[in-house]
């Protein structure tokens, strides 16, 4: 299958390109040149189906023309390594919880995905036998998904950029205790010079010719298309539970910063995955919300949240969804609502959740259930996309619910490893030697 660019203003690219590449030359993002659907008879029996039986024939429809089947399979099965359980809340709201992987986060499911056709690719390509070389800069989340996505990868090394003293010490343990294929770079600077030293590598003559050298961007499409695998298995489990008049009418709700996991449910929906409508909930960073009211796309300046995954001014993904649609503002607003919250309103949500189901949410999760719990509908039931785990969180969510979260042991285990990172000045000269040596 081919790749276009919404900008359409780059070459074709083959899935392999697109994914070595991230973004297309014009800046663009890619997307699949169709979306195959499924047939009927695949939802009909869906509830028989395991997680990963579900997610490899989703896998199938869009990665087989250019994955072999053994291959693709490994990749899915050896992706999901962990469960994406649906939990009930409450009589109507179900909680999907996505922080089930290695870094409590659902960005897990998309960086061990790509970590893995990214391995597939080096090793079919028989003429450049080098490794292939990420480069990564992170305020926290990305950085630790990707890192853990690819450790132990043969073939494929990471080096993660962080601003030092900017990482909170779970997100900096969760890269830094490591080893093996992944580098921690602590650069003396903030995100943005981290991000300035990535591109400047990229761009450089020399690095580029003595290093191979990727991305892992949330953007890309073997990062993004992936998460549309629990959306799947999401209606297969409630179909479990609920009436077949009941599945007639679920609510998808996605806590939202970049629009990737929405827009890949959204992708899930041309599939014929039969969720009634979706709604996008977001913090007080109201892009999204605004452009539904009044067909205008406004980006701003981010604002920083409690929720601080979705602190997003202008979401990348919005073109994908734009261009799914042929940039039809009526079609998105027929099926797509919107939600914008405040800190307060966040905590209060986690406060009430907590005092009337005893479900801990974490803020971002927040945002999610509240949306439901206002807009929901006489016999509709929602579900909410959990994307982390409250410990993620734990001083703001301890302090709003006065009672003490459990961390659970994977978290507990990096916190005790030994950090290890270099650290580096925010003058690209000075990493560009450091590249250069490697
Ligand atoms: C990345 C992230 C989000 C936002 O997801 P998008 O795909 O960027 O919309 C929400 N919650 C958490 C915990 C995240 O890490």
């Amino acid at each position: 299958m081919n790749y276009y660019s919404t900008n359409q203003q780059a070459p074709i690219a083959s899935l392999e390109k697109a994914v070595v590449k991230g973004l297309a030359e014009d800046r663009g993002l890619y997307m699949p040149e169709r979306i195959k659907p499924l047939p009927a008879s695949f939802f009909d029996e869906i509830e028989k189906k395991s997680f990963q039986e579900i997610a490899y024939t989703v896998a199938d429809a869009f990665f087989r023309e250019d994955v072999e089947a053994e291959a693709l399979r490994e990749i899915v099965y050896d992706t999901l390594s962990f469960d994406c359980p649906v939990v009930p809340v409450t009589q109507n709201i179900y909680s999907l919880e996505l922080f089930h992987g290695p870094t409590l986060a659902f960005k897990d499911v998309g960086a061990r995905f790509m970590a893995r056709l990214l391995q597939y690719f080096i090793r079919r390509d028989t003429k450049d036998h080098r490794r292939v070389n990420v480069l990564v800069a992170t305020s926290g989340d990305t950085g630790s998904a990707v890192a853990n996505g690819f450790l132990g990868v043969e073939g494929i090394h990471v080096y993660v950029l962080y601003p030092k003293g900017k990482v909170s010490e779970i997100q900096e343990c969760q890269f830094t205790t490591l080893g093996q294929n992944i580098t921690a770079i602590e650069v003396d600077g903030v995100f943005d010079d981290c991000q300035r030293l990535v591109k400047s590598a990229f761009m450089d003559e020399d690095v580029n010719h003595h290093l191979r050298l990727t991305s892992a961007n949330s953007i890309n499409v073997a990062r993004f298309l992936p998460q549309a695998f629990y959306y799947f298995n999401a209606y297969a489990r409630l179909k479990e539970r609920l009436t077949a008049e009941q599945m007639k009418h679920l609510v998808m709700c996605v806590p939202s910063g970049n629009f990737g996991n929405i827009c890949s449910a959204l992708f899930g929906r041309k599939m014929g995955l039969p969720f009634k409508r979706f709604i996008a909930a977001n913090n007080a960073n109201d892009i999204f919300y605004q452009y539904l009211q009044t067909g205008k796309y406004n980006p701003k300046a981010s604002k920083q949240t409690i929720a601080n995954a979705m602190d997003v001014g202008d979401p990348s993904n919005f073109a994908r969804i734009y261009d799914l649609h042929h940039g039809n503002h009526q079609e998105i607003i027929s099926y797509i609502s919107g939600a914008t919250y405040s800190d307060e309103q966040i905590k209060e949500s986690m406060r009430q959740c907590f005092q009337d189901n005893h479900y801990i949410l974490d803020p971002h999760g927040a945002c999610g259930y509240r949306a439901l719990s206002e807009q929901l509908q006489e016999g509709e039931t929602g579900i909410f996309c959990e994307t982390a785990h409250p410990a993620k969180f734990k001083d703001t969510v301890e302090s709003v619910i006065g009672t003490t979260v459990d961390i659970p042991a994977r978290l507990a285990a990096f916190m005790q490893g030994e950090k290890q990172s270099i650290p580096m000045s925010k003058e690209f000269p000075a990493f560009k030697q450091y590249l250069m040596g490697e």
